[in-house]
């Protein structure tokens, strides 16, 4: 039996932990956090009920296969709630877009900004369609580490179609003239903490699967599937330790690897999977890595997405004029990404959004009242340089309801009955993210599949990751399925 030490219990950690259990190593997780989730985390204040990060779940197939894998049934351990309509968008003229998973309610909020669009979006949901599957199928859960064989996997026109030579934004232009359209469909390249000018043609799946797969909210919120997902290592054998920080991963006399705990104790393993961000990892924890392998090098070189300012408001009323999801773009959209992926600064004027999950799920606040969440991204840290948080927190409320307020919401400042704020340093020091990234590495295309931080260690054994800075990438879904990859990584080198 293969001994295994997961550090981390984000969804990734959770996901490889459970696997290797079910594939029978002895897995022992250690999260130095007094709960697991990682950035998927929990504020509970006052009656309200806040997820720290992750608001939108998609490709719940994601979640019903880990648990379908691992002896159990999603649906009897979750309620999921559809949100429907999806997110609206707004722009400062005061026009929105509302996304919907109904095709001729779809259909028709598009021929609002674009009367002949019907054919085009027929055409597009059939193109985006089959390039998802194609990257489900064959590119995302591949743990190829060999570009010709990852890429050899696809024949050439399937390779082709994918518009791995475009931007987002231009293969959006190929089927869609309304700029409207390409902006809203194009800004979920944000989801990967990217630009739709910079990331790939192949990530117009993102909102091709949200379309398809529906939005979801579990019932208690995203940390109800943390709590699930937790449960379900543990029926499967994780023996999960919070409050459990690790401070080093060690040699172990040349068998297997041992890592040190805060308190100086060592526990040894013979393989170790670390959840914690690649460069985190690399540069904290394995500083054997970097003298060893560069890894030093590797985290300076890697591109990170940027950061995020968040705040967690519990409202004293329900208040009006906005749904569950909106996002809100700035008066101009691409200097808006330019700023936030090369500037230095946070924007006067960043595009944000906003989630009133308890909407959805009344549950999250007391009677009467609301949850909001608000995620305005900046800048990493180090290009940010001394920042005065206090200042910027305050600047960026006012700034917020000033901009809520001009699209027709009756919130006030008045309203915030209670406050939390997680700028990118705490993001960092809460959860070990690198430069303050809040969704880890960039996804370029030279940084996609066999180019992307892989999910084991070359030059020391026995070191395996796991988590959104490597394959396949950001996201609770993708994180959910790399922890498969990694776990099958382990039981690939074990034999
Ligand atoms: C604000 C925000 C909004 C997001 N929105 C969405 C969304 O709507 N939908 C979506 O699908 N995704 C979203 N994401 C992305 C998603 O949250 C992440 O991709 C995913 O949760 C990352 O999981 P992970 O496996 O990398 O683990 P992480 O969440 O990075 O967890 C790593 C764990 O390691 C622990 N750790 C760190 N150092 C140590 C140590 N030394 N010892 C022990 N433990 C340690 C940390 O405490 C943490 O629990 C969002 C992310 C953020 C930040």
């Amino acid at each position: 039996m293969t001994n295994v030490i997961v550090i981390g219990g984000g969804l990734g950690g959770l996901s490889a932990a459970t696997h290797l259990a079910r594939m029978g190593c002895k897995v022992t997780l250690l999260e130095k956090n007094a709960g697991t989730g990682g950035r998927a985390n929990l504020i509970e204040q006052d009656g309200f009920r806040f997820d720290t990060g992750p608001s939108l779940l998609n490709y719940p197939w994601v979640f019903e296969q880990l648990f379908a894998d691992n002896g159990s049934d999603l649906h009897e351990q979750l309620e999921l709630l559809e949100v429907e309509p999806g997110i609206r968008f707004h722009w400062p003229d005061g026009e929105s877009l509302q996304l919907s998973s109904r095709f001729d309610r779809l259909r028709s909020e598009f021929e609002r900004f674009d009367p002949s669009v019907g054919p085009r979006l027929s055409a597009w949901l059939e193109r985006a369609g089959r390039n998802y599957r194609l990257s489900f199928d064959r590119l995302v859960t591949s743990n190829a580490d060999n570009p010709l064989r990852w890429l050899g996997a696809l024949r050439l026109n399937e390779l082709l179609g994918l518009g791995l030579q475009r931007s987002v934004y231009g293969q959006l232009g190929t089927s869609f003239r309304s700029e409207r359209i390409k902006q809203a469909l194009g800004s979920y390249a944000m989801y990967l903490g990217g630009s739709p000018f910079d990331l790939p043609g192949l990530f117009e799946i993102l909102p091709f699967g949200e379309l398809n797969y529906g939005l979801w909210l579990p019932r208690g919120g995203i940390y109800a599937l943390v709590e699930a997902m937790t449960r379900l290592a543990a029926d499967n054998g994780v023996e999960i330790r919070t409050s459990c920080e690790v401070k080093r991963i060690r040699e172990n006399g040349g068998r297997g690897r041992a890592v040190e705990l805060a308190d100086g104790s060592l526990l040894a393993a013979d393989a170790i999977v670390s959840n914690v961000d690649v460069p985190t990892t690399d540069t904290l924890l394995a500083p054997e890595v970097i003298s060893a392998n560069g890894g030093g090098k590797r985290a300076a070189r890697m591109a990170m997405t940027p950061g995020v300012l968040t705040f967690y408001w519990g409202l004293k009323r329900k208040v009006s004029g906005l749904g569950h999801h909106s996002i809100f773009f700035p008066q101009h959209y691409r200097e808006s990404f330019n700023q936030l992926m090369q500037g230095h600064s946070i924007s006067s004027e960043p595009p944000f959004y906003v989630s009133l999950a308890s909407e959805t799920d009344p549950s999250l606040a007391p009677e009467g009242k609301s949850t909001m969440f608000v995620l305005l991204p900046t800048p990493v840290l180090s290009r940010l340089g001394d920042v005065d948080w206090q200042a910027q927190r305050e600047r960026l409320r006012q700034f917020v309801i000033a901009r809520l307020r001009a699209e027709g919401s009756d919130i006030s400042a008045d309203d915030i009955e209670m406050e939390r704020c997680y700028t990118p340093a705490d993001w960092r020091d809460n959860f070990g993210l690198y430069d303050g990234s809040a969704f880890g590495a960039s996804h370029r295309l030279l940084m996609l599949g066999p180019w992307r931080a892989q999910n084991y260690s070359r030059r020391l054994p026995g070191l395996y990751y796991t988590g959104a800075s490597t394959t396949p990438g950001t996201g609770m879904p993708l994180v959910t399925l790399g922890g498969r990859m990694t776990a099958e990584r382990v039981m690939q080198h074990a034999r």
